[in-house]
């Protein structure tokens, strides 16, 4: 390995007592995908950001986007695996000065989807945590394989660099056993782990904080409502700074209506689907999963195209838009509840941050409740944290933008940091 002398780096004969190297590379490795972002921790900015999709397939593509003004870099032809897809990853770096064997590099931190109820903070990564993140694959069977090879590569590329796990359940951990429990047999609920743990927690976690300063608050004095609606979509309640609930459960399914997923349905209806239907496990699976939500109401899961469709008095695609509303408007009402004072509900992700229609039609109506949405200040398009609701309504409604990447660097190198202290 080589390493290249900075300026920032100091000198080698200086004790090392905080990390003087400035950069995390954020990796998110799903089963045929890798994302990357490389942040300097100085000011939080983007020093690249790309992705390797379609990985073990012919037809791999490396999209990669260099500093500030650089053009971004495509490649096309097969990557085999992870290891040849973050090698890849490394070279392209490496051409822009900012390889993986560089000094400034201080950590990498991995997004781990499913962290169960061991894992309630990030977690520098050793044997141990491999092997608790491996026990945990059978509540999380599609992610955390994915998760674990992306860190197993990521580990031998640089074994000597701190690599740290960050989990989208560990946010969720605080929810009191009220919301956490589902109401069936607690032997049978305890054998098999099952129990709601909530993801995209660390989107809920920033979010969250980010509300309370748009607010000029503290967080731990602050109660917000979290609206996270991307193509997945979770909602949480949020007291205090601490998680108290939060939609999605044992698995991503449950909750709000989704791009491809049914969210909330009576259990039955599985049932049913086998006995009636003669429909697989597998099958149902794919059903709920894929083929449901947006997509399984009227064909269209992009927000975008069902606005459109709408506009043109498509009739399924306002019902699919409705039902969705109704949903959205539930969990609002219900978190209202669990919360009992709110000071903010906050809209983010794709959808969240982007379709004003969406975030007027869920708060249309709840004036009783203190909520409004400001017509002209719903319309302004920005990537800036702001208000929509009118300057004297009791409650804020807010959009802001969500940077999972942000929060997933900004607690690795929080951790880096506090173990060289
Ligand atoms: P995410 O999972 O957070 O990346 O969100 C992706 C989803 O956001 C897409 O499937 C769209 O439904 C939605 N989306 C993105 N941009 C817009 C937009 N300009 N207007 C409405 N919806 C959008």
């Amino acid at each position: 390995m080589t390493s290249h002398p900075s300026p920032t780096t100091a000198p080698s004969d200086e004790p090392r007592s905080a990390p003087v190297a400035s950069r995390v590379l954020v990796l998110n490795s799903g089963s045929s995908s890798v994302k990357y972002q490389l942040l300097d921790m100085r000011d939080g900015s983007r020093l690249a950001v790309g992705l390797v999709e379609r990985i073990g397939e012919e037809t791999s593509r490396l999209k990669h986007t260099p500093p500030a003004g650089g053009h971004p870099r495509e490649q096309f032809g097969p990557v085999a695996d992870h290891e040849a897809a973050l090698k890849a990853v490394a070279t392209e770096l490496a051409a822009d000065g900012l390889g993986l064997d560089s000094p400034e590099l201080a950590a990498i931190g991995h997004r781990v989807v499913h962290g169960g109820m061991y894992f309630t903070e990030p977690t520098v990564i050793d044997d141990a945590v491999l092997a608790e993140i491996e026990r945990l694959i059978p509540v999380a069977p599609l992610h955390n394989p994915a998760n674990l090879t992306g860190i197993r590569t990521a580990m031998a590329l640089r074994p000597d660099l701190p690599q740290v796990a960050v989990f989208d359940t560990a946010f969720h951990t605080t929810m009191p056993e009220s919301a956490a429990r589902y109401a069936i047999d607690v032997k049978t609920a305890d054998e098999h782990r099952i129990r709601r743990y909530g993801f995209h927690g660390t989107s809920h976690a920033y979010v969250s904080r980010a509300t309370a300063r748009l607010l000029g608050r503290a967080p731990e004095d602050v109660n917000v409502i979290v609206l996270h609606l991307g193509n997945g979509a979770s909602a949480s309640a949020v007291r205090n700074g601490r998680c108290v609930d939060t939609s999605m459960g044992l698995t991503p399914l449950e909750g709000l209506v989704m791009g491809t997923r049914s969210g909330d349905m009576d259990p039955a209806v599985i049932f049913h689907l086998m006995r009636v239907g003669g429909m697989s496990t597998d099958e149902i699976d794919t059903l709920l999963n894929k083929q449901s939500g947006l997509i399984g109401l009227c064909g269209d899961n992009d927000m975008r195209e069902i606005r459109r469709r709408i506009d043109e008095g498509d009739e399924q695609a306002r019902l699919a838009f409705d039902i969705y509303i109704h949903r959205l408007k539930k969990y609002i009402g219900a978190y209202y509840a669990v919360l009992g004072r709110v000071d903010a509900i906050a809209f983010t992700a794709g959808v969240g941050e982007n379709a004003a229609p969406v975030r007027e039609a869920a708060i249309a109506g709840l004036e009783e409740m203190g909520l409004a949405v400001d017509g002209d200040l719903n319309a302004v398009r920005s990537d800036e944290p702001r208000l929509i609701s009118p300057p004297d309504a009791r409650v804020a409604v807010a959009v802001v933008p969500t940077d999972e990447e942000l929060e997933i660097a900004t607690q690795t190198y929080a951790l880096v940091g506090k173990n060289h202290a």
